[in-house]
């Protein structure tokens, strides 16, 4: 699904490039202080880089220390930070991202929990953002479907029990079309129920007011005629994917890379799934800027511990 053009870096290049902790430092300092450290002790804009690997700067005004990691969803980690760059170099890398398993040994890390973490943190960071320029604009095609979904109770990796194990979960997808009819940036969410109250507020969540709305004519969006320029495609003989080629194609790539990737998603943490393939297929024609992106996205988040993504739980599962 990615584009040719705009190739991130290969991994070689990645490694000349971040060969150590300081070198991830340096970067990661740049990316947040721009403009030089910003001490959050006496807001001065002028430090050095403390020798060693842990990523401390020292404030040339009350000397006092600040780690480059302070305050971002990277603080307090089990993990160097050159791992967290690894890591985020394979997830925006590879087409498909992978499951913990898979990050675990190509990190070598100890414990499976602790590569789960660290996907689960780069996951939150995938996650749609809000504000009016994360809005869709112009022609948006809005559909659901449903998935199938592991439960707890399946194994791992036997898909031999079939289908009729499986439970089914409601989704609904959004996919912003170009003047040239070409699919943009798209948003996928669990659907709790085809209600108006539902779809709205996903619809309401995602595309601008006035947009052009492309759906199937579920009554659901009929709720939505005063706020948008709605467009229903009522799919009668006429199958849903001539009618919404986008958004069906958006989830039938989904769900074989869900397949692929995870084999099968699970209900837990369905979610986190759903908002890394949108922002996989958002980026298609920009990975060369996605590592920073990320990065960016980490940064800005602060710090959360694994109890905060599995609350009561001893352990992930996805
Ligand atoms: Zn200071």
């Amino acid at each position: 699904m990615w584009s040719k053009a705009h190739k991130p870096l290969s991994r070689a290049e990645f490694d000349r490039r971040f060969p150590d902790e300081a070198s991830c430092a340096e970067h990661l300092a740049a990316l947040r202080w721009p403009e030089g450290l910003a001490c959050p002790h006496c807001a001065g804009r002028k430090g050095r880089r403390l020798e060693g690997d842990r990523g401390l700067w020292e404030c040339a005004g009350c000397h006092r220390q600040t780690s480059v990691t302070a305050g971002t969803a990277m603080h307090q980690s089990k993990v160097p930070l050159r791992a967290w760059f690894t890591a985020l170099h394979i997830v925006t890398s590879h087409s498909n991202g992978m499951s913990a398993l898979q990050l675990q040994s190509q990190l070598g890390l100890g414990s499976w929990n602790t590569a789960w973490l660290l996907l689960r943190k780069i996951r939150a960071a995938m996650a749609a953002p809000e504000g009016d320029g994360a809005l869709f604009r112009g022609l948006v095609e809005v559909d659901e479907t449903s998935i199938p979904c592991r439960s707890k109770e399946d194994d791992l990796t036997a898909d031999s029990r079939g289908r009729s194990h499986l439970g089914k979960i409601a989704l609904i997808g959004a996919v912003e079309i170009d003047e040239g009819g070409r699919p943009g940036r798209a948003r996928l969410a669990v659907l709790a129920g085809y209600s108006a109250d539902k779809i709205g507020a996903f619809v309401r969540k995602a595309v601008a007011p006035k947009s052009g709305l492309l759906t199937d004519g579920l009554p659901a969006y009929k709720a939505l005629a005063g706020e948008y320029n709605h467009r229903p495609k009522v799919v009668g003989k006429m199958a849903a994917h001539v009618v919404m080629p986008w958004a069906h194609r958006l989830f039938s790539r989904l769900l074989r890379w869900g397949t692929g990737t995870f084999h099968g998603f699970r209900r837990p943490h369905l979610q986190a799934h759903l908002d890394e393939f949108a922002w996989r297929w958002s980026r298609r024609n920009f990975r060369h800027t996605s590592f920073d992106r990320l990065l960016d996205g980490l940064a800005a988040r602060p710090h959360r511990a694994y109890r905060d993504f599995v609350p009561g739980r001893a352990a992930g599962t996805a």
